[in-house]
């Protein structure tokens, strides 16, 4: 029942009944009414017809004193009761004109009428006697009641009680007429006074006043059965208001409330249900993420180590395909499960200081390749005004550069990227925005709003060129937001697009001190041949934050120029910055011009390059390059590079080959064991102690253990659940345990307390490092609560996991093993 059909449905009853309430009451009360102004009627005629009675007695009376007075008459005393009889008279004839008056009505006939009593004698009442007596003047104007009409007219009798009255007046006044009231004629006319008053008067008058006190005792009746009806009513009426009104009110209040409650508690079963559902899916993602991941361990960690092996072209070719497949169905696991968990609400910000910068170059770092290949220009600048160091989720900040730096590179086919990190710092607070600017294809204005939604793609048809799952810039303006910043876009269709977001950040007051150069080198002259402008302006902008003088050439003859002049005014440069790809003269042409020329010989020169050309290594040192960068190049890696090969020219050393960065040396190619090979009881390198214990349940993931440790030349040995893993560790010691977490029989999480347990009685303290499948937020903090010292996600690379045994039982401990 919705609230609208309940107060249309109130508001109809009350009105009928509120309606129905007041036409009772008016009829009622009109009724009483009329019945009161009735029954005060009749009062007020039985008033007029005593007072008629009492003045005919009262002209009766004295006229039977004048009587007796003249027939015992006192000796010097003039006979009285005249003037009473005169007085009684009076009132009589006021009584008569008001009854006439209420009775009649109409002037004309009063008026016949008045001058009819003037020719037999009656005279016209005095205005002190009719119009002073209260009584009489008020019931002019009233309706006569039907009783005393009929006999005042003579409806009923034959002779009308109006002509009686009159005779007496008359008779009354003929006695005026005598001087002597002995006379016969005097005594006739008391003596027919007599008869007519005591005949045809006075029973008459009687009579008029019993049928008044009847009727008023029937119209008091009638009152009371009036207001009897009238209360009666008004109780029923309240009754039905009761009934209509508030009955069917109290039940649909009820029924309300009722329905609320219900509401109330399937919302909250819902409530339950959903909550349970979300846990349901974000168990069900974890798992899935574990079912996923695992696999993908074998997969990668196997196309890694295969890799190092001894390959022909087209086996590499192969093995780099299942790589990249690998690494993009990772991006894609991993999209789906940060969407998911973004939507369940269940993701959450891990705040850390980092370094902006080191952040900024990490991503461009992972783009580097890709934008080799499509033969881009990658720029980054960040501001040297910034803090270095701020607090954030570092991880979710590059997720969100990644991804609008990926999506540029992706779509853009030639020209540049540009990174650039500005912001503003108001005390501890800073907010940094990130833009990132492409050449490339652009965003129709139409769909620049729709691709930060799910699935949403520019083109999204089956021929498109662009791979994507439409699901980054969704997760990417979700993390934004949900770091209270903002995430904006702005493009030309086919000349390129921006994209920018803002986000505050706590200023690292901890960390804020900026890098600067050497005091031994600061102030040394840097100088700059680059053909793009933006990065001329950022490399210029970065040698002046570390205090270098600087300027910079836009191609390899005027830098050429700029150089010998600078030699010849005794300005020596101390250190040259050459990219390797300029138009018509490339950075190798321009060095070997430097070498050619004894007073430039000498200068140090710091090459910069993209990383796909190989070759270039070679011919860098055929050129007396000092050192080689790849593009987009870190600013540590730049400042260390500038100085070391300075300092180095300055010891008389310059472009000495020692000054080349070593490449890094390629690992010995790795030997698969066999599963009988990696046995429990099998110990892998020279015998000893124990370096690492693993344990680890799937065999596939045994095996890529196996591989890496034994490239990294540890004594390792497998334990395929937890609980082999605790018994192994109190039988080897190993220095570090590298621990599953799912595993049958106990899981990682019970066998690093089992361990934990065990050490309580030393002092000893094994490394543990937890290994999990699982990606979601809280694992890292669960492998730490339970006890373990790290934490490290699958898929495993080799790289990751030798960095981790590295940092936790150090260089000297892998040395030895080896
Ligand atoms: P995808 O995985 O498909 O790249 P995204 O959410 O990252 O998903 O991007 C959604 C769509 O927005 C892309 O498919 C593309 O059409 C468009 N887009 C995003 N960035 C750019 C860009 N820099 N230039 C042109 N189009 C872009």
């Amino acid at each position: 029942m919705s609230t609208v059909v309940t107060q249309q449905y109130m508001r109809g009853r009350l009105i009928a009944v509120i309606a129905g309430f007041a036409a009772a009451m008016v009829v009622g009360v009109g009724l009483l009414l009329w019945q009161i102004e009735d029954t005060k009627n009749h009062v007020r005629f039985g008033a007029l017809v005593g007072s008629m009675a009492d003045a005919t007695n009262d002209v009766i009376h004295n006229a039977l004193r004048l009587e007796q007075a003249s027939l015992q008459p006192v000796a010097g005393k003039p006979a009285s009761g005249h003037a009473e009889l005169k007085a009684a008279l009076t009132r009589l004839q006021g009584a008569y004109h008001a009854l006439e008056l209420a009775t009649h009505g109409d002037v004309t006939t009063l008026e016949s009428q008045r001058i009819t009593q003037q020719q037999t004698g009656w005279r016209d009442s005095d205005a002190s006697g009719e119009a002073s007596d209260p009584l009489i003047a008020g019931i002019a104007e009233r309706s006569v009641p039907a009783s005393v009409r009929r006999i005042w007219v003579g409806a009923e009798t034959g002779t009308p009680l109006r002509s009686r009255i009159r005779d007496v007046v008359s008779l009354a006044n003929r006695l005026d007429l005598f001087n002597d009231y002995r006379s016969a004629a005097a005594r006739r006319v008391f003596a027919d006074l007599q008869i007519l008053a005591d005949r045809d008067v006075r029973p008459v008058l009687k009579r008029i006043s019993d049928s008044l006190d009847r009727e008023m005792i029937g119209s008091y009746g009638t009152l009371q059965w009036g207001l009897l009806s009238v209360s009666l009513a008004i109780t029923l009426a309240s009754l039905l208001f009761g009934l209509r009104v508030f009955v069917p009110m109290m039940n649909r209040v009820s029924k309300a409330h009722q329905d609320l409650h219900d509401a109330n508690v399937s919302l909250a079963a819902e409530k339950i249900k959903a909550q349970s559902a979300d846990r349901t899916k974000s168990e069900f993602l974890a798992n899935m993420s574990h079912e996923i991941r695992t696999p993908m361990n074998g997969v990668m960690g196997m196309a890694e180590l295969l890799a190092r092996t001894d390959l022909d072209q087209r086996q590499s070719m192969f093995v780099d395909v299942i790589v990249k497949s690998g690494t993009a169905l990772l991006t894609i696991i991993n999209d789906i499960l940060d969407f998911s968990k973004i939507d369940a609400g269940q993701l959450k910000l891990d705040k850390a200081p980092f370094r902006l910068g080191e952040a900024i170059e990490d991503v461009a770092a992972l783009v580097s390749s890709r934008v080799a290949e499509k033969d881009l220009e990658l720029i980054v600048r960040v501001d040297p005004e910034l803090p270095l160091s701020f607090i954030g989720d570092v991880g979710r900040f590059r997720q969100i550069a990644t991804n609008l730096v990926g999506n540029a590179v992706k779509f853009t086919e030639r020209g540049h990227v540009l990174i650039d990190v500005s912001g503003t710092v108001s005390g501890d607070r800073a907010e940094v925005t990130v833009r990132i600017e492409d050449t490339g294809i652009g965003i129709p204005q139409d769909k620049l709003g729709a691709v930060f939604e799910k699935f949403a793609q520019v083109d999204a048809s089956s021929t498109r060129r662009h791979e994507g799952t439409g699901l980054g810039l969704a997760i990417a303006s979700r993390l934004v937001e949900m770091m209270d910043g903002s995430l904006h876009a702005t493009s030309v269709l086919g000349k390129g697009s921006t994209f920018s977001f803002t986000i505050p950040l706590t200023v690292d007051e901890a960390n804020a001190a900026p890098k600067t150069a050497p005091v031994d080198v600061s102030g040394a002259r840097v100088f700059v041949i680059d053909d793009n402008p933006i990065n001329r302006d950022i490399l210029l902008e970065q040698l002046k934050s570390w205090r270098f003088d600087c300027a910079a050439a836009e191609s390899g003859a005027i830098g050429l120029a700029f150089l010998k002049r600078s030699a010849e005014i005794d300005a020596r440069v101390d250190c040259v910055i050459l990219d390797y790809q300029m138009p018509d003269m490339n950075g190798a042409d321009v060095a070997r011009r430097i070498k050619a020329d004894p007073a430039t010989a000498g200068i140090p020169l710091v090459l910069l390059t993209s990383v796909d050309q190989a070759d270039v290594g070679k011919l860098a040192a055929e050129c007396g390059i000092a050192a080689q960068l790849n593009k987009p190049t870190r600013s540590s890696a730049l400042l260390e590079t500038i100085v070391s090969v300075m300092q180095a020219a300055r010891a008389g050393d310059a472009g000495s080959e020692a000054a080349l960065q070593p490449p890094p040396p390629r690992p010995a190619p790795l030997r698969i064991s066999t599963p009988m090979e990696r046995g429990l009881a099998s110990t892998r390198g020279p015998r000893g102690g124990l370096d690492v214990l693993v344990a680890e349940d799937n065999e596939v993931n045994q095996l890529v253990f196996s591989q890496v440790l034994d490239s990294l030349g540890l004594r390792y040995r497998i334990a395929a659940n937890g609980k082999t893993a605790v018994e192994m560790h109190r039988a080897f010691q190993p220095k570090i345990v590298l621990m599953d977490i799912s595993m049958p029989e106990m899981n990682g999480y019970e066998a690093t307390a089992a361990i934990r347990q065990a050490e309580a009685a030393s002092s000893h303290h094994t490394p543990i490092v937890g290994i999990t499948a699982h990606a979601l937020k809280g694992d890292r903090e669960k492998c730490l609560g339970a006890g373990m010292d790290d934490y490290l996600s699958k898929p495993i690379s080799p790289q990751k996991l030798a960095d981790m045994i590295h940092r936790w039982i150090g260089e000297k401990a892998l040395a030895a093993s080896a």
